[in-house]
């Protein structure tokens, strides 16, 4: 019997048909909780962002690409991100989680999630270092913790503090997509330090959530001095 981290019911954990050989189990969420979070599914998912192209008006498809990722491989980004895959779609219950968890602190729902995130974590990115994705030192100081680390944490691997952030950037949610991106400075640099454990590795890089792609982005420019093989992402979940 476990107690579901969201509702707090008693329930009995569901046992994935791998469990007899390995640690399978749905412990975080109860059932009915579980089933509220909607999985993104890989054959329908944008090739580079892993976005839901179901959810999406066929006009802005291109082929098995979004068309905000066609745009950025139309860029001077072009290639750096290899791929990105989120669990989940931000639908109006995760946003409620994903607020629990990294503005009111509540650290423990980040093992609802352990099962799917290993799951992707061995069917995509086994063998990457993982570099979860820093906050600026002001935001830490003001959140006490840095939520992508305690995703990173979920996958019981080595984690690289890779990424430096030090600009503390304000919130611009108010700019328009573009204007974000081009008039933004790169708040990341590479950790140095780490430079002979990361150079020439695939670096898989962990955030909680994917939505214009810049951040993601940005933090694999920095690492670009690493010479990775690839770079990839995996977050939570996939913003609209
Ligand atoms: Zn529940
Ligand atoms: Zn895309």
């Amino acid at each position: 019997m476990g107690f579901c981290l969201w509702c707090s019911q008693a329930f009995q954990p569901q046992i994935g048909f791998r469990s007899f050989f390995s640690i399978d189990v749905h412990t975080g969420f109860c059932p009915i909780c579980y089933k509220q979070l909607q999985p993104i599914d890989e054959r329908e998912c944008c090739r580079v962002c892993g976005r839901d192209l179901r959810l999406l008006d066929s006009r802005y498809v291109e082929g098995s690409v979004c068309r905000d990722c066609s745009r950025w491989e139309e860029s001077e980004w072009q290639g750096l991100l290899t791929k990105n895959r989120s669990l989940y779609v931000y639908n109006d219950f995760l946003k409620e989680v994903v607020k629990a968890f990294k503005f009111q602190g509540d650290v423990a729902l980040v093992h609802g999630f352990k099962t799917d995130v290993l799951q992707m974590y061995k069917k995509h990115f086994r063998n990457a270092a993982i570099v979860p994705v820093p906050l600026s030192f002001e935001r830490l100081a003001e959140r006490g913790f840095n939520q992508s680390e305690h995703i990173a944490s979920l996958l019981d691997q080595p984690v690289y503090h890779g990424l430096i952030r030090a600009i503390h950037e304000n919130k611009q949610s108010k700019k328009g997509r573009k204007e974000r991106i081009t008039h933004r400075e790169n708040p990341f640099t590479a950790n140095q330090k780490l430079k002979e454990r990361l150079e020439g590795q695939s670096v898989l890089l962990i955030d909680d959530i994917y939505t214009t792609g810049a951040t993601i982005r940005m933090a694999a420019q920095a690492l670009l001095s690493f010479k990775p093989k690839e770079i990839s992402a995996l977050t939570l979940a996939r913003g609209a």
